[in-house]
């Protein structure tokens, strides 16, 4: 094919996706336009296999294209949620005053960089304010994050913050570790490195005693 030739298929493409997009979005997004979205993107990845030097039409990856579109929908369901929504009543008025700390909570995003995953464990704590939150809240408001394109210090500062904003606690202290693929497949190829972030908010950032209190306890 000629360059012209792509470049217009490109902008064809380019252009039906955005549309595609433009009205799968959001509450007002219908079934049919998130067919439409799904459709116009097993096409480029069809595009994109063939770029690549592959043969799309061979056996093993003729639903190749669907399943990358399907897949790539789950992997950045965060775009469509909401977190007053995620979290709906499961706010709780209680008198506890003291950290309440969950470790450990998986997580698998992708960079926004190469689009490639990063995935680890995030630890949050907050300090209530007469309100706590339903335990199985926390893990859902990181996907809520997570499932988009990311780098890992604006998800850090997404979560502290969300939880601040539907909880008003006194205080959140976010850390995230994670492994990054683009740095582990491609690149410098740094295979055991991981980057921790945070992110405190209320005493957590204004009370060394509280932060530290956290830190240990995540270590
Ligand atoms: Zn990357």
């Amino acid at each position: 094919m000629e360059i012209g030739a792509l470049q217009r298929v490109e902008s064809d493409e380019a252009g039906r996706l955005a549309a595609a997009a433009g009205k799968g979005h959001g509450a007002a997004g219908t079934h049919e336009a998130k067919a439409d979205r799904l459709d116009a993107m097993a096409s480029l990845v069809r595009r994109q296999l063939g770029l690549l030097g592959e043969n799309p039409e061979r056996a093993g990856l003729r639903r190749t294209p669907e399943r990358v579109a399907a897949a790539l929908g789950f992997l950045t369901r965060g775009y469509e949620q909401d977190v007053r929504a995620v979290v709906g009543n499961g706010v709780f008025e209680e008198a506890h005053e003291n950290m309440v700390l969950v470790r450990d909570i998986e997580l698998y995003s992708l960079c926004e960089h190469h689009m490639l995953p990063f995935f680890g464990k995030a630890h949050i704590a907050y300090i209530p304010d007469r309100r706590i939150l339903g335990l199985s809240k926390l893990p859902r408001i990181v996907d809520v994050f997570a499932r988009r394109l990311q780098v890992q210090e604006r998800l850090t500062d997404e979560i502290a913050d969300a939880i601040m904003d539907v909880l008003a606690p006194r205080g959140v202290g976010v850390v995230i570790e994670a492994q990054h693929l683009c740095m582990m497949m491609r690149g410098v190829e740094k295979q055991n490195s991981r980057t921790v972030t945070s992110a405190m908010r209320g005493v957590f950032r204004d009370c060394p005693m509280t932060r530290e209190e956290f830190l240990r306890l995540v270590q």
